[in-house]
């Protein structure tokens, strides 16, 4: 799967099979760019702003309509930094970012994104990197293969270190996603090292369960993802309890699960809407249907989760705070439809 997602990302506009968050409505990237400016701002000083997996740059250029605004000074000294693989994904992004007095800076991973205050952003990041895919059998486990168009099971000695759901019944495929949990501790390694704030939205469970979530969307339709790899988006449920306790395993704060439509309704996105329709009342409803996509625990609003990670000491950044204080950027004018 690694190989066919990288093929995959490099050759295809992937958004013509699924849309994202960012895609659906300007509120999304607008309302994570005040979370940015909020969370950065405590970090006290400037920071590096770092996306992992920017697609088409939205939720950047979005985020920074918010962010030169509201906090110029905020990128003073830092700066941006994407981390994407994709060449022809980097294109789109430089073209999203041309009209922002930013420099962006390209990285294939973590490492290379300089030391200092961060702080980072992941939109279904995390479900595009390759799964490992093991299956319960009746004297142990096997690890579950795509060959010549087919699965194969290869059976085990032992269960892998990194499983996280051992009591599963027989025939059970319990998934692991190595990519995700190495980024989980390179993140964790860093928030450790430098003060910082780490927010990553994504489909997936809260708790580690077993389930064959691997998915395939050729033009927008379901594929199987055995055939003709590289030609459809491969994607699979992110375990965020397994994410978030390898990077609390290197001594990071790991804020409990937040569904994604109560994250956005914590952070202001209704008031925001109803900002952007009074200015452009002839797209009230495209705004409103957006938002309840995004929102609405039937459509994208509770499949859809957040975890937050930050360095010892942070305080939970908005929306994460346990008594779940209402946090609102109504008042921010700047927006795509006012523009
Ligand atoms: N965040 C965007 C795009 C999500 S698609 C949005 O919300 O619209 C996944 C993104 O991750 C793409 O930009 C893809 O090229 C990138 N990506 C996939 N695997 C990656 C990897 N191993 N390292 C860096 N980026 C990767």
């Amino acid at each position: 799967m690694a190989r066919a997602n990288a093929a995959y990302y490099a050759g295809r506009d992937p958004f013509s099979d699924f849309i994202t968050a960012p895609e659906i409505s300007q509120i999304f990237g607008e309302i994570l760019g005040a979370w940015c400016v909020v969370a950065g701002t405590r970090l006290g000083g400037p920071a590096h702003l770092v996306e992992a997996g920017p697609g088409r740059g939205t939720l950047m250029a979005d985020a920074l309509r918010v962010i030169t605004r509201a906090a110029p000074d905020f990128l003073q000294g830092g700066a941006v930094h994407l981390i994407e693989t994709s060449p022809r994904l980097r294109a789109c992004q430089a073209d999203a970012l041309r009209p922002f007095p930013v420099s962006p800076v390209w990285h294939e991973t973590l490492e290379t994104v300089p030391r200092g205050r961060m702080v980072l952003l992941a939109n279904e990041f995390l479900d595009a990197l390759p799964i490992r895919q093991f299956i319960r059998t009746s004297d142990g486990w096997g690890e579950r293969y795509v060959e010549g168009g087919d699965w194969r099971v290869e059976s085990l000695h032992d269960a892998p270190p990194e499983l996280a759901v051992r009591d599963a019944d027989l025939d059970d495929v319990v998934e692991i996603c190595p990519a995700a949990l190495a980024f989980a501790e390179a993140v964790g390694e860093r928030l450790v090292a430098d003060p910082g704030v780490a927010l990553f939205i994504d489909y997936g469970t809260a708790r580690s369960l077993p389930g064959d979530s691997l998915q395939a969307l050729r033009d927008g339709r379901p594929a199987s993802p055995l055939v003709d790899p590289g030609s459809a988006d491969l994607t699979a449920h992110v375990d965020f309890e397994a994410f978030g306790a390898a990077a609390q395993l290197r001594g990071v704060r790991n804020f409990d699960v937040v569904e994604q439509g109560r994250l956005l309704a914590s952070l202001g996105a209704v008031e925001r809407a109803a900002a952007l329709c009074k200015n452009a009342p002839e797209q009230a409803g495209a705004i409103r249907s957006g938002l309840d996509r995004l929102m609405a625990p039937e459509r994208m609003g509770r499949l859809f989760k957040a975890i937050a990670l930050a360095s010892p000491g942070q305080v939970a950044p908005p929306g994460f705070e346990p008594d779940g204080a209402p946090f609102s950027v109504t008042g921010q004018r700047s927006s795509r439809n006012d523009d």
